[in-house]
């Protein structure tokens, strides 16, 4: 090595110091390479890291064949264990948004759910329209659900999915800092609370789910556990993977980076995949969730 080349090198390592450390610290003579420009990557990774974290999911970025089944206002006392039955048959796992007071009916089948790697979530205590009460009421809604998931399985939930999906930004908020919950709202809805029929249900949710779907659904409802087999086995055709929502939303991915500074190609805009668009806060009333 030249000593000129020495003398950049080291120059080059104290100018590094210095960014490390936090000083401004001039290199004494030029240094040969300029910082590699940020690669895209790195680009998507700092656009997707805003200063808040996301608290808020529909679905989920993900490089894999994931899902998350969810299944909302249990536990029922029959057609949750029917559920279960055919989960572990089919070696699929689900989160349950448990309504409270069913959560403290039946304890031992969160229990039994918990043991077969299943998520517990908060669903409220009583399914109330969160987004019109005042922040106290919703506090005790959530609190006594989450004391009551405590009391059944021995640890607290880490998701809420709010009854309606109805939630205000403020809420959103509170409730992230109070109990520390992501707020988990769903990508496909097959309306099966509206009992259309187990086929029904069944194409609804076999053509709306993609790689990094949250896949709403109601364990209270018997034609909805009718149509689980056949869902559950053209999901694992199509080679989809369901998880709990906690595992697909640590198998998140960055977005790529989107292509603002060039000019459109073609006049007609081209929608991005619905698994690419982290959805703004939804507030809906329908009766969905
Ligand atoms: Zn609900």
């Amino acid at each position: 090595m030249s000593v000129r080349r020495l003398l950049a090198s080291i120059s080059f390592s104290f100018a590094l110091l210095g960014v490390v450390s936090g000083q401004t610290v001039l290199p004494a003579l030029p240094v040969e390479k300029s910082p590699a420009p940020p690669t895209p990557a790195r680009v998507a990774a700092v656009a997707a890291s805003p200063v808040q974290p996301q608290i808020t999911f529909n679905s989920v970025h993900v490089d894999g064949p994931y899902i998350a089944l969810t299944f909302d206002d249990g536990p029922h006392a029959t057609l949750t264990p029917k559920l279960l039955d055919l989960l572990a048959a089919h070696h699929m796992k689900a989160t349950f948004f448990v309504v409270g007071q069913n959560a403290a009916d039946h304890p031992d089948i969160l229990r039994r759910a918990l043991r077969e790697g299943h998520e517990i979530a908060n669903h409220s205590w009583s399914h109330p329209n969160l987004g019109k009460m005042s922040d106290e009421a919703v506090r005790r809604e959530l609190q006594k659900t989450d004391d009551a998931i405590a009391a059944a399985i021995g640890k607290r939930p880490t998701l809420l999915r709010p009854p309606y999906g109805s939630i205000t930004a403020h809420q959103k908020r509170w409730i992230h800092d109070e109990f520390g919950y992501r707020i988990i709202i769903w990508d496909v809805d097959p309306l099966d609370w509206k009992r259309p029929g187990p086929s029904v249900v069944t194409s609804r949710i076999l053509k709306e789910t993609h790689a990094g779907s949250i896949v709403l659904s109601h364990d209270i409802h018997p034609p909805t556990i009718e149509a689980m087999p056949a869902i559950f086995d053209q999901l694992d055709r199509k080679g989809f993977k369901s998880v709990t929502v906690t595992e697909l939303l640590a198998m998140a991915t960055p977005l790529p980076p989107k292509p603002t500074a060039t000019p459109r190609a073609s006049p007609v805009p081209v929608a991005a995949p619905a698994s690419s668009i982290y959805a703004p806060p939804v507030i809906t009333t329908t009766p969905g969730g």
